[in-house]
């Protein structure tokens, strides 16, 4: 996969979960062992929202759609990234968008301070409703973020219902620490599960 940039969180015991909350970490259970089974074999209980993922409409919206009627174009194609990782603030908004130019259909994602984070970090950067807002008249089919949650402690979850109310795509827990600014192709490819909510992804950029 020459020239393309994985910027896929890895799933370990370990991985930082959104608010460190303890139901959130992913559970791995050995079912069979070499020595005892002749053979290797594992579980994995995994939240949906673990790592690097995409948030289906019903996520946040009662009859919104769910990973059934996905479709792998909606987070495939092209994809400019924006570097708010040297930004004094934590809330990116219309302001800071407005200095670009995206065309009806690009994907956005956007660079933080996040990726730099080792571990949960409850000040972290985030898409505030502005940013949103101005990002859906833009046209733009998917937003991507560093962050667990593209917004933080807003009531009523206004960047999410923006977003996938008007059938953007959100994509969460990007690593773009090793991704600069500018324009990408896209590939990602999340798990194919049924009725789901959330779809955790593989995804890689690779400079256009
Ligand atoms: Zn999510």
């Amino acid at each position: 996969m020459e020239n393309w940039i994985d910027v896929t969180m890895t799933i370990s015991p370990s991985i930082m979960v959104y608010k460190n909350k303890e139901e959130k970490k992913p559970k791995f259970i050995v079912r069979a062992t070499h020595e005892e089974n002749g053979h290797h074999e594992s579980s994995l209980c995994l939240d949906l929202h673990t790592g690097t993922h995409i948030d289906m409409p019903k996520h946040m919206i009662k009859d919104g759609k769910t990973s059934d009627e996905f479709e792998l174009s909606s987070v495939n194609g092209t994809c400019f990234v924006v570097d708010f990782s040297k930004h004094p603030s934590h809330e990116v908004d219309e302001a800071f968008l407005k200095a670009y130019e995206f065309s009806p259909g690009d994907m956005v994602f956007i660079k933080t301070k996040n990726s730099f984070d080792q571990q949960f970090n409850y000040d972290y950067d985030y898409l505030n409703a502005s940013g949103a807002e101005w990002l859906k008249n833009q046209g733009v089919k998917a937003v991507g973020i560093d962050a667990l949650g593209i917004e933080r402690n807003a009531p009523g979850h206004p960047t999410h219902h923006i977003l996938l109310g008007n059938g953007i795509y959100i994509i969460e827990g990007l690593d773009l620490s090793k991704v600069d600014e500018g324009r990408y192709e896209c590939l990602c490819m999340p798990l194919k599960i049924a009725g789901v909510e959330g779809l955790p992804a593989r995804i890689l950029l690779k400079p256009y």
